[in-house]
């Protein structure tokens, strides 16, 4: 059997990091199945294999106009032969978007909601008509997120068992619907007393505590009490960026070497940062898995392509340091 390809890991090095006392290594899913944008990946996994296995010939999937999933939704339809459908929501743009039109050029069907009908996606009746019009459909949720993707998330944890074993203590990802988090915190390769500490890009946000539980409920098992969720690092909201997270990307890129960007990996890397000035500032958090000594794996989830949408916002953010 040929080896099976895993996603690289860098470690960070910097000044702060060796003061605090911790290691942070990066797993990069954002460059292991690039045209399919990191956790995207995963979470459509198993959601392609069942619509294929099936004789569903199309997979129509919902998002925002710079929507990852979207984007990896259509580029893996035009890698694996299957017609892509992406209710897109928002206006139909003049001239399309980079992500949309990567995934126009990928051979995926568009069709722009209005937000107020957007607001239907998870709705019984509207995905019943849905299925109606598109009887040979296979229909994933927003961002890939329901049980087939959380099963597809559990496999990242393969990832940092290869290059690690056991010899780590704290995985951190950003959450926006914690379908990922609860995939990782459910894999069985994730042992002993490993934590998941997730970073929630999203501002009022404390109910994925349950959206977690209801995943973990709905696959049978019980909650294993090895993840907990930071919600004071959404930077005030989703796709909102203030000064503090410009900078602090900027930075983080600089020295790192490692591209990120502010929507996800950005705010996961922030809150990261912060929780760490707390310990070295003894400040000490009891509830905080991140301790002296330990050593962190950071899932880079991907989005960069999402990026595409933000340049000119985070260069006016910026333009003060290049100034100085
Ligand atoms: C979609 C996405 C996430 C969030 O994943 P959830 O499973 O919804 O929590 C994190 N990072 C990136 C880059 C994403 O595109």
């Amino acid at each position: 059997m040929s080896p099976k390809p895993f996603a690289a890991i860098e470690k960070v090095e910097c000044e702060f990091l060796s003061a605090a006392g911790v290691e942070l290594n990066v797993l990069r899913l954002d460059n292991f199945a690039p045209a399919l944008s990191g956790n995207k990946a995963f979470k459509l996994k198993y959601n392609i294999k069942f619509a294929l296995s099936k004789g569903y010939k199309k997979i129509i999937s919902f998002g925002g106009a710079y929507s990852n999933h979207i984007h990896a939704l259509a580029l893996a339809g035009c890698q694996q032969q299957f017609e892509t459908v992406g209710m897109i929501r928002g206006d139909e743009f003049e001239t399309l978007n980079p992500t949309l039109q990567d995934a126009v050029d990928a051979g995926m069907k568009l069709q722009f909601l209005t937000r107020s009908e957007y607001r239907n996606k998870n709705d019984g009746v509207f995905l019943q008509s849905l299925q109606a019009k598109y009887p040979d459909a296979f229909i994933v949720p927003e961002g890939g997120s329901n049980l087939l993707g959380v099963q597809g998330c559990a496999e990242i944890v393969d990832h940092v068992v290869h290059h690690f074993g056991d010899d780590y203590d704290v995985i951190a990802l950003p959450c926006g619907t914690a379908a990922t988090l609860a995939g990782v915190s459910l894999s069985p390769a994730l042992r002993n007393n490993k934590r998941v500490l997730g970073f929630s890009v999203l501002k009022n946000s404390s109910y994925l505590d349950e959206e977690v539980r209801n995943y973990h409920q709905q696959l049978g098992v019980s909650s294993p009490a090895n993840w907990q969720i930071e919600y004071g690092f959404h930077c005030g909201g989703y796709a909102k960026v203030n000064q503090a997270l410009a900078e602090f990307v900027d930075r983080f890129q600089a020295y790192s070497g490692i591209e990120i960007e502010p929507v996800y990996t950005g705010k996961m890397f922030y809150g990261l940062y912060q929780l760490l000035k707390q310990l070295s500032n003894n400040k000490t958090n009891h509830s905080s898995p991140i301790k002296s000594g330990c050593r962190i794996v950071a899932i880079h989830t991907g989005g960069l392509q999402g990026m595409r949408g933000m340049t000119t916002r985070m260069d006016r953010l910026n333009s003060h340091l290049l100034a100085g």
